[in-house]
């Protein structure tokens, strides 16, 4: 169990069952909607407005979560329509059912331009098979041909249904820095970066809420991760500035509205323990690349747990990422040898800025998909 160091407080005694929902804030309320995985929900959020619902966030694809959808909508919108959906950003427990949503309302999909098009391609990548900057990226980092073979039938199972109405085709763009009105309150979209490229966040001065997705998260760290299509990526150094970012934005008085776990007070706490905590899983790596080390074998200082098919692909994502960040601040190098990436520790000054017993145990929680 990661032991990060921080106090927030949980307003909420008890969440929302399924197919109900839970007002958080004057005409903001939160649902919950289930995830086939050891992260075993995902919280989505309905805004009231004037003439209609704003639904932030869809759920995964597939029978369970629309039928939760349809229990909602009976119950829980007194007679207005839902008039737009919002996804904060491409993964697919946040954006399965935009396509369901969207079609069932003739309703518009408000995405940042990243998440929107990265939404798009994966939805079309699911159906390729694998080719050779997969296989490379994955040998580069120490796995062998068997991983390769789980990934393609991982990336079977997340296939869409022909009844999972794919991404709508067009969709209204949300940029950083801009507001859109619901109801009589002002909401600020503020993008982040690293967990996804463009991520977006809502945050409603008047009601002291930002509804956060998975940029903010209490309990569990988002998966920062280099990925195949992007081997070169450097998400971690990303994900650090936008932290920074949102520690100037952002209030401690305001009440976090997380994509998983419970809402939460204490932003300025978790967003220098999230800094934090991956400056520490830096010094971890370059303390333990005194001798130069294959990505797959740095695994076990990060993580507890075995990683195996899903897990590992986000467990070594991480893993590089945190190692990019380094490389861009002179403090690993890296060398290509027979076709396997080999990370040494560069940084003369490494001996004194160690601090043994300062490091949190390896990570034990569930990871995001
Ligand atoms: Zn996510």
């Amino acid at each position: 169990m990661r032991i990060i160091h921080e106090t927030l407080q949980y307003p909420f005694s008890t969440s929302p069952e399924f197919g109900t929902t839970m007002q958080v804030a004057p005409g903001v309320y939160w649902l919950r909607m289930p995830l086939p995985m050891s992260l075993n929900h995902i919280n989505l959020y309905l805004i009231e407005g004037n003439k209609g619902w704003t639904i932030v966030d869809t759920g995964i694809r597939g029978d369970e979560t629309r039928d939760h959808w349809h229990t909602i909508f009976e119950n829980c919108l007194g007679g207005k329509p839902v008039n737009q959906v919002i996804c904060t950003h491409m993964h697919p427990d946040h954006t399965g059912q935009a396509g369901f949503l969207t079609d069932l309302w003739r309703a518009p999909l408000l995405m940042s331009y990243g998440e929107y098009y990265q939404t798009r391609v994966m939805n079309s990548m699911m159906r390729d098979g694998g080719h050779w900057q997969t296989s490379e990226y994955f040998q580069r980092n120490g796995l062998t041909e068997d991983f390769l073979t789980q990934m393609a039938e991982m990336r079977s199972n997340f296939t869409p249904e022909p009844e999972d109405l794919p991404i709508p085709n067009s969709y209204i763009r949300l940029s950083d820095g801009e507001h859109i009105m619901i109801g009589d309150n002002s909401w600020d979209i503020l993008v982040g970066s690293g967990h996804s490229p463009e991520h977006i966040c809502l945050y409603c001065k008047e009601l002291e809420v930002i509804i956060s997705g998975d940029q903010i998260l209490p309990v569990i760290t988002s998966n920062v991760s280099v990925s195949p299509t992007e081997p070169f990526g450097n998400p971690m150094t990303s994900w650090l500035e936008s932290h920074e970012k949102f520690k100037k934005l952002l209030p401690d008085e305001i009440l976090v509205l997380p994509a998983h776990n419970e809402p939460f007070y204490g932003v300025q706490a978790r967003l220098q323990g999230l800094i934090d905590h991956h400056e520490d899983r830096m010094l971890i790596l370059e303390e333990s690349c005194v001798q130069p080390q294959i990505a797959v074998d740095l695994l076990p200082h990060l993580f507890k747990r075995k990683l195996e098919g899903a897990s590992m692909f986000m467990g070594l994502g991480e893993c590089i990422a945190h190692l990019h960040c380094l490389m861009t601040r002179k403090r690993i190098e890296r060398t290509l040898k027979d076709n396997v990436y080999y990370y040494r520790s560069i940084d003369p000054n490494l001996a004194e800025r160690a601090t043994p017993g300062r490091h949190e145990e390896p990570d034990d929680e569930p990871m995001l998909i």
